[in-house]
């Protein structure tokens, strides 16, 4: 008998996991158990769902193999290792020869007087995790006068940004000195905070949220801050972090820190018939949150299991690349912001113009791109992150990569179908080169979700859409002979319509 899989956690990196252990061609009973009631969908996009930059349809993920059993908005509440079963919520017992946790995360809740009477929140009280989340936020946007987002991190400067498209006042509340701390610099974040406070969001850093002030129905009505003001509200958003959903691990007696400790391989330092990938999963290089180092969990995992080995190892690339998802709001982060002062070889430039809500830091070691930060110069942003990805060398005097763009904003020779390397990545988030673009317009792909449904492209932050479409027009252009036949008006202007669908 082939050995039975059970997942638990049908989100975004146990998805993935899916696809790949069907890729192996293993011989496996796999069932999942997702306790959210829809399909896998891109949580990545819900910010600029809540912006109104999208729609629920857009999230859509690959839908499973046939083979796999997926029990939607089953919560598995029980492991007995002992027996080899996992219990779900509906008294269901799943017999398994190996568990993979793929159970994610939730917002963390910080502990705020007035907050909760007993279990219940006050009403008003929100956060961001799930699309009934996204839903909710968006029904009540309609009649919210003042939000208040406590949390000035990635997603709290998203949803921030997307309340007050939608017509909200919003004030950001953030702990720490500066915004975006993870990711910014001191100058970025200045300007980060300048161009928010230009559109009409008040940013207020070193501060929190003393209190939530609730009326005799448990709405909230206002908040108090840590100096004492008293800002009238009638939303609080909570974007203070994240805390790993390890609760049916722990309590299986695995072995858990901030999220279920694993070998490099994701499989439980405890128990070698249990995997652990995703925001759940503390592996040795530690616990990150975001999506690259999940769906590089889930290929570990799927190879360890599927064939027994040891997974290859990868290369880390270049380091990490985190952009910021707000309409006319730019902001790229290159590699580790703790590496944006001069040390050793390392040379770092700067360009900081705070009342264009510009600022740009760039730390070059050996001639190449070792972290930088964009804010408020999208130009500049693209020629960094394509020096960065593809580990260029830097021009002789570095200082034009950032005044070249600046001075002539047009697409750059660089950035050109015709110029990037067949090599290239486009899609950072699943890997996609261009030569696997090309292979998908071959094969018939015209548009960015034909092109997404072969290769995975533009699923994770969306990014790499407008570098997509882009290659698709120029193939349009380039190899006309690929599509003609069927087509009577020119091929080269109905086609790019069609690829910006
Ligand atoms: C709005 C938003 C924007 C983001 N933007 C970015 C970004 O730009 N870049 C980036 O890298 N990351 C971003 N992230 C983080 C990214 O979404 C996560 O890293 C990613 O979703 C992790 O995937 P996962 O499968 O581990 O967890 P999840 O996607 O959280 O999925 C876990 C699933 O398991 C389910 N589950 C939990 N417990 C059980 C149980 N006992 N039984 C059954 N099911 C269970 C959960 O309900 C959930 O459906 C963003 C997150 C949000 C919310």
């Amino acid at each position: 008998m082939s050995d039975r899989v059970v997942i638990i956690g049908n989100g975004m990196v146990g998805s993935r996991f899916l696809e790949e252990l069907d890729a192996s061609g293993a011989d496996l009973q796999v069932t999942v158990l997702g306790d959210e009631p829809h399909a896998a969908y891109n949580r990545l996009l819900l910010s600029d769902v809540i912006a109104g930059r999208g729609d629920l349809g857009r999230l859509a993920l690959p839908a499973p193999p046939s083979t796999a059993q997926v029990h939607l908005g089953t919560a598995a509440v029980a492991i007995d290792r002992a027996r080899r079963l996992v219990t779900d919520a509906h008294g269901t017992n799943h017999p398994y020869d190996m568990v993979v946790l793929a159970t994610g995360a939730s917002a963390r809740i910080p502990d705020i007087p007035g907050m909760n009477r007993g279990r219940d929140r006050a009403r008003g009280v929100r956060t961001v995790r799930t699309i009934d989340d996204a839903r909710g936020i968006i029904a009540a946007a309609s009649t919210t006068q003042h939000a208040v987002v406590l949390g000035g991190g990635l997603l709290g400067v998203e949803v921030a940004c997307g309340l007050h498209a939608r017509g909200c006042a919003v004030t950001i509340v953030q702990a720490a000195p500066r915004l975006m701390a993870a990711q910014l610099d001191n100058a970025g974040a200045e300007a980060l905070a300048g161009s928010l406070v230009g559109r009409g969001i008040d940013v207020r850093t070193s501060a929190g949220v003393a209190s939530v002030v609730t009326d005799a129905d448990h709405h909230m009505s206002a908040v108090v801050t840590g100096d004492g003001s008293t800002l009238e509200a009638d939303m609080l958003i909570l974007t203070a972090g994240i805390t790993p959903n390890v609760q049916i691990a722990a309590e299986a007696g695995l072995a858990v820190d901030i999220g279920v400790l694993t070998d490099s391989e994701q499989r439980s330092v405890g128990d070698e018939r249990f995997f652990a990938i995703g925001d759940c999963a503390q592996p040795p290089e530690g616990h990150r949150g975001l999506i690259a180092p999940g769906w590089e969990h889930a290929r570990r995992a799927a190879q360890a299991i599927s064939n027994g080995s040891s997974p290859a190892a990868r290369s880390d690339g270049p380091g990490s690349v985190v952009r910021l998802k707000a309409a006319g709001l730019d902001a790229v982060m290159l590699g580790a912001a703790t590496d944006l002062e001069p040390a050793g070889r390392r040379r770092v430039l700067r360009l900081h113009d705070p009342d264009a809500g510009r600022s740009v830091a760039v730390a070059i070691r050996d001639s190449h791109i070792e972290a930088a930060v964009c804010v408020g110069a999208p130009e500049v942003g693209a020629q960094l992150t394509t020096a960065f990805e593809r580990g260029l060398a830097v021009p002789g005097d570095p200082a034009y990569l950032l005044l070249d763009p600046l001075h002539a904003p047009t697409t750059t020779d660089a950035d050109s179908p015709t110029r990037i390397p067949d090599t290239a990545t486009l899609c950072r988030c699943n890997g996609v080169t261009k030569k696997q673009v090309i292979a998908a317009f071959r094969s018939g792909a015209r548009t960015l979700p034909a092109v997404s449904a072969q290769t995975r492209a533009g699923t994770g932050c969306g990014g790499c859409a407008g570098t997509v479409i882009g290659v698709l027009e120029w193939l349009v252009d380039a190899e006309p002979q690929a599509t003609a036949s069927a087509i009577s008006e020119p091929a080269s202007r109905r086609e790019k319509d069609v690829a910006r669908r």
